[in-house]
């Protein structure tokens, strides 16, 4: 077929490059550690602070340490259900004694003091009356309801717990920057705590991008795909603990692009875009960012994942992250997820791995470092079968991240390699 080129200068196939089998040289791509200092160093939180009730802070940062205005417990109280005495009226061997009239129960304390030579019937989360100083099982006595009767001898201190043990008033409970647990929680309540300072939710507008992209639940052309990551990098911001914006979908246009950028750059204090982040022709998310001169394309030492197109628009920081689901996924856990939480208040946090041995075999070759989806069975790391990184079932199927240093590794069955569990990303 006839081209545009003229005939002495016929059309041509390129020649094979000799380095077509290896990786650029080096310094053409940034290692993953490189970029995360970079994003380390330059990111700061972005957001104010607000309180809200216990029940409306699962998942949010904290914005300033908390102090226990409470101890916990209390007061002693007893750790099981009992007999409450004086460790220093007990012998070694058998003995009885005397049960005083009234009980202590969790919320209904005995009033006064226990008098010498007795015993006095104690429930699990009771205050331990004046004169107790150990408590006894239940299932080590004998009783009529009159006396108990039992074997010495008892450790002092048994069975019970000092006031403050857990925590002390004035203790410091909950640091900046977590990430709120149900966990933390349940120690802010005991310590009197009712009330929580946070950061503002970072809000994350997610646009996709491309002319192939139909919304789930519509009709598609044959030539069209479902919009995936859409839903995908929305429900993984708001299980990052952020507030999710949902932009749509932008066509290949650069002028229609720049009307979904201008309006998240006005709701939002982050935008992830999927699709159209590298330098082809429909590439329009890193041509609009170079024009505003604030962008750098991202050649990233790792696999999946292509370059990421990082720049300012208006104002609001722009992750342009590939459009493959499994790139996308991979480079928002990597990359977008400690820039939400470095603007979101959080700090610069880094996920933690397990050392696992490999399920696997694998020869890596060197230059860049790669993510394999991954999960664990039986305290090992199996990976999916492929690596295609358009293969979306294996996202689902994965629970974590193997990840394969920069240099080159070969992997044998058992070789220790290291996992990240979805958990340690926040999902
Ligand atoms: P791009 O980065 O725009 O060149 O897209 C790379 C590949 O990812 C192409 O096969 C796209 O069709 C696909 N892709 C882009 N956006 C999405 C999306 N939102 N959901 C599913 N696949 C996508
Ligand atoms: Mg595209």
């Amino acid at each position: 077929m006839e081209t545009s080129v003229s005939k002495q200068n016929k059309l041509v196939p390129p020649a094979l490059k000799n380095d077509c089998f290896s990786l650029p040289a080096d310094a053409h791509w940034t290692p993953v550690a490189e970029a995360l200092a970079l994003l380390e160093k330059r990111l700061h939180v972005c957001v104010g602070v607000e309180t809200v009730p216990l029940f409306a802070a699962l998942g949010r940062v904290l914005a300033e340490d908390v102090a226990a205005l409470r101890s916990n417990p209390p007061q002693p109280n007893s750790a099981v259900d009992g007999y409450g005495l004086r460790h220093s009226e007990i012998v070694d061997g058998p003995q009885t004694l005397p049960l005083v009239e009234g009980r202590s129960a969790a919320g209904a304390a005995f009033q006064g003091a226990l008098p010498a030579g007795h015993a006095v019937r104690i429930l699990t989360g009771a205050p331990v009356p004046e004169g107790v100083d150990t408590v006894i099982l239940q299932e080590d006595v004998s009783t009529d309801g009159r006396a108990i009767a039992f074997h010495g001898p008892l450790k002092r201190g048994s069975n019970t717990r000092n006031a403050g043990e857990d925590v002390a008033q004035g203790d410091l409970t909950l640091m900046q920057g977590r990430h709120i647990t149900p966990a933390d929680l349940a120690l802010a309540a005991a310590t009197g705590v009712s009330a929580l300072p946070v950061f503002r939710r970072l809000r994350v507008a997610v646009v996709s991008t491309g002319d192939e992209l139909a919304e789930p639940g519509q009709e598609a052309r044959s030539d069209q795909i479902f919009d995936a990551n859409r839903p995908m990098l929305l429900a993984m911001v708001a299980q990052f603990g952020f507030e999710p914006i949902d932009m749509g979908r932008a066509p290949d246009d650069r002028n229609a692009l720049k009307g979904f950028l201008d309006e998240a750059a006005h709701l939002s204090d982050m935008i992830l875009t999927s699709g159209g982040a590298s330098a082809g022709d429909e590439d329009h998310m890193s041509a609009l960012l170079n024009e505003t001169g604030t962008m750098t394309l991202w050649r990233l030492a790792i696999k999946p994942g292509r370059p990421l197109a990082l720049g300012m628009w208006a104002g609001t920081p722009v992750f342009g992250l590939p459009g493959n689901p499994v790139a996308a996924k991979v480079c928002t856990l990597i990359f977008a997820k400690p820039a939400m939480d470095a603007l979101g208040g959080a700090g610069w946090c880094e996920p933690v791995a397990l050392k696992v041995p490999a399920a696997f075999a694998k020869s890596k070759k060197a230059g860049r470092r790669e993510y394999l989806r991954a999960r664990l069975r039986d305290g090992r790391a199996e990976v999916f079968q492929s690596e295609g990184s358009g293969r979306i079932s294996g996202l689902s199927w994965a629970e974590g991240l193997v990840e394969l240093p920069d240099e080159a590794l070969e992997v044998q069955e058992g070789t220790e390699v290291l996992y990240y569990p979805f958990s340690a990303f926040g999902l």
